[in-house]
């Protein structure tokens, strides 16, 4: 991932996507639409997230394997610690590899049923990713990322123990992180600033700020309770302006405005020298395109 990051040269900064496991085979045909329309758009990598205690677990494999196979892409494969044991973990790990897979996101996840509920560890388990991201580097040549919360992770009591913690993942051996959504870029700048500031040797690994191009109120809402992101004032008011009032939200109006609030984002991130762009997709290729035509990225290279 860092090796794509930094191999662009063309001037313009890379971007990624983030799809999610398809539940069923009409979710898995649409997921296949969206990767090959992005194929043509050239990602530096797209990243497969790993569903709660690994309830998609053959579905995500198989599929995230078929990425490395039968396409052009470099997939990144998420994975989380949560109701696994270390074997488990082990062979997860070694399902990854054997179709390919050489990059992961280390995660630790969240308790399954209730995201927000009590963090409850395996028995025979791991606790912090940080144990996650020794376990997969140990197991051989993996490129490991981690996440990281420009607004704080949801547990952690301050930023300074979330800032310490972040830097624990990356000392036992990610190469990069990529962040949860926020909706202000200052959050991103005074994250980086945080990270430098307490350990220059990690601050200097990439810090992918992820971009979520609201095209729902109803869903952006939900995801922000769950994430510990903040949607900002103003920006909820014009989404809930264009939503309207009727028991519909109008969708058409809302994802104009989070269109245009994404694509803002991008650019003022661009400006500030952002290693990369990744964009949560939901598996869908319209809106994460419109975005990346506003920002001048994506177009077929010559
Ligand atoms: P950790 O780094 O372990 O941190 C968890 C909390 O513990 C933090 O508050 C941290 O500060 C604290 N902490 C860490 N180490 C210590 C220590 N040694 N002592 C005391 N406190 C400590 N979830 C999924 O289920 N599937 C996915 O695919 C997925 N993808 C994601 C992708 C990105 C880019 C992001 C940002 C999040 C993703 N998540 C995913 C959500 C993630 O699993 C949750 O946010 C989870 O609650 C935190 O995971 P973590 O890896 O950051 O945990």
């Amino acid at each position: 991932v860092v090796d794509r990051l930094r191999s662009e040269t063309d001037g313009r900064v890379p971007f990624s996507v983030e799809f999610s496991p398809p539940r069923d085979a009409a979710a898995e045909a649409r997921l296949w639409r969206a990767v090959r329309e992005f194929e043509t758009m050239r990602p530096a990598f797209v990243s497969m997230t790993y569903g709660a205690g690994g309830s998609t677990r053959d579905r995500t494999v198989r599929v995230t394997g078929q990425l490395a196979q039968e396409t052009t892409l470099l997939p990144v494969a998420h994975l989380t610690a949560v109701s696994h044991s270390v074997e488990e973990l082990r062979a997860m790990v070694g399902a990854y590899a054997d179709c390919g897979i050489r990059n992961i996101l280390v995660l630790r996840g969240d308790p399954p049923g209730d995201p927000l509920g009590e963090w409850q560890r395996h028995p025979q388990g791991v606790e912090y990713a940080d144990e996650l991201v020794r376990l997969v580097r140990d197991l051989g040549d993996f490129h490991v990322g981690v996440a990281s919360f420009p607004e704080g992770h949801y547990r952690s009591p301050d930023l300074e123990h979330d800032t310490k913690f972040l830097v624990a993942k990356l000392r036992a051996g990610a190469e990069y992180s990529i962040t949860q959504m926020f909706f202000d870029i200052e959050h991103y700048l005074r994250l980086r600033d945080r990270v430098a500031a307490f350990d220059a040797e990690q601050g200097a690994k990439p810090i992918i700020p992820e971009i979520m191009p609201i095209t729902s109120l109803k869903s952006v809402r939900k995801m922000v309770e769950l994430s510990g992101s903040a949607l900002p004032t103003e920006l909820e008011q014009r989404l809930a302006k264009a939503a309207g009032d009727g028991p519909d939200e109008n969708r058409a109006a809302v994802r104009e405005v989070g269109i245009e609030a994404a694509s803002q984002l991008g650019e003022r991130l661009i400006a500030e020298g952002a290693p990369g762009l990744h964009f949560i997709t939901l598996n869908f290729a319209r809106a994460t395109s419109e975005v990346l035509a506003n920002l001048g990225l994506g177009a077929a290279r010559v």
